[in-house]
């Protein structure tokens, strides 16, 4: 590991402040190769990316297909134009009602409070405004006035779940996180509270127990995060996700299906199986949308089927989370139905294929 004297590796402002996001401070943790190289010139004025010291120590020095290092490193394919790609498949920018509010669902919301994250995710779903330098979903700029978004919220009564997403709200101070979430509770038809983040993964140490100790307050608060891969289950991540269940504050995961990252049986069993163990329980399997600069992550749908047999009967029930798309009409099931109808009646098939009869009343 490169020793940079003034990084405090336990506090995750040191860590944001030393991001690694230059060729140079990169090769001090791998060995960069041309194709590496040349996308990271060619990501100049076009994608950010950087990279915590944290999560720079899971990547593999060698291996350029390790899992770590192709969801944080720029690759080439991110350049190359593929059928079909689009900025915004999952219709943010149809369903916008202020500068931060995105009313998709009856009775939900989600309220993009940054387009800041620790690590700049190479298949960002919403890479438009994360990591395209060009793209902003912002309407005026990200630090303007918040009244007309909650305005819409007190207005709307009909929202009982607002989602605060991005980027990454934890990006944020405590304090400034406060102001939002303690905002929020005081709209009465808001029920629950969730924060979707990746700091339990990009960077654990975010999760502090003053952070912890503030959001307990404002309860009832969720916490979805999205770990891709086993490798990202260090003792440190177990040690967030631990404090943050400890205050109370259920912690789900949300994993994208990549290509070359988690795209087999063997590597979903086995990030499934750690997230039991340190009680997160897996909640959706996305298919990698058709995201410009995303599209060299997606694979067939059939390969996401076939994930899914070999998971359904074999692990423990609520180690599978729902095979899903996100689109413009909003997250829809690809799993196949374990239920079939003919002129016998209704027919259940298990996990082997064995099928029964079931009577319907
Ligand atoms: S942390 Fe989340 S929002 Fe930020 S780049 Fe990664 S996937 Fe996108």
């Amino acid at each position: 590991m490169p020793k940079t004297q003034e990084l405090v590796w336990t506090d995750w402002r040191s860590q944001l402040k030393h991001r690694i996001d230059t060729l140079e401070a990169l090769r001090e943790w791998i060995t960069v190769t041309p194709e590496e190289e040349q996308a990271i010139a060619d990501a100049v004025g076009k994608y950010r990316w950087s990279i915590t010291p944290y999560y720079a120590s899971l990547m593999d020095k060698e291996d350029p297909n390790c899992p770590i290092r192709l969801q944080a490193v720029p690759h080439p394919n991110e350049f190359r134009s593929y059928p079909g790609a689009d900025p915004d498949p999952v219709g943010d920018t149809i369903y916008r009602k202020t500068n931060r509010v995105v009313h998709k669902y009856p009775d939900r919301i989600i309220l993009l409070v940054t387009e800041a994250c620790a690590i700049y995710c190479r298949h960002c779903t919403r890479k438009f405004h994360t990591t395209d330098l060009e793209g902003t979903y912002f309407e005026s700029s990200e630090a303007a006035s918040w009244e007309q978004d909650f305005a819409y919220i007190a207005s709307h009564p009909e929202i009982r779940d607002v989602l605060l997403t991005g980027g990454d709200p934890l990006t944020y101070s405590d304090e400034k996180l406060e102001l939002i979430v303690s905002r929020l509770r005081k709209i009465p038809h808001v029920e629950i509270i969730r924060i979707g983040s990746r700091y339990p993964v990009l960077l654990p140490q975010r999760i502090t127990p003053a952070l912890c100790s503030m959001l307990e307050q404002y309860h009832p608060i969720w916490l979805n995060t999205h770990f891709n891969h086993v490798k990202e289950i260090t003792p440190e991540a177990a040690a967030a996700c631990d404090r943050l269940l400890r205050h109370g504050i259920p912690v789900q995961n949300q994993t994208v299906l990549l290509k070359g990252v988690n795209d087999s049986l063997q590597a979903m069993q086995a990030l499934l199986k750690e997230l039991l163990k340190i009680r997160v329980r897996p909640y959706y399997l996305y298919h990698c949308d058709n995201v410009t600069g995303v599209s060299h992550f997606m694979t067939s749908i059939e390969k996401g089927r076939e994930i899914m047999r070999g998971l359904l009967g074999h692990m423990t029930g609520f180690a599978v989370p729902q095979y899903i798309v996100t689109t413009k009409l909003g997250k829809i099931p690809l799993w196949e139905e374990q239920l079939h109808q003919d002129e016998q009646g209704i027919w259940l098939e298990n996990y082997k294929g064995e099928a029964m009869r079931i009577d319907d009343w």
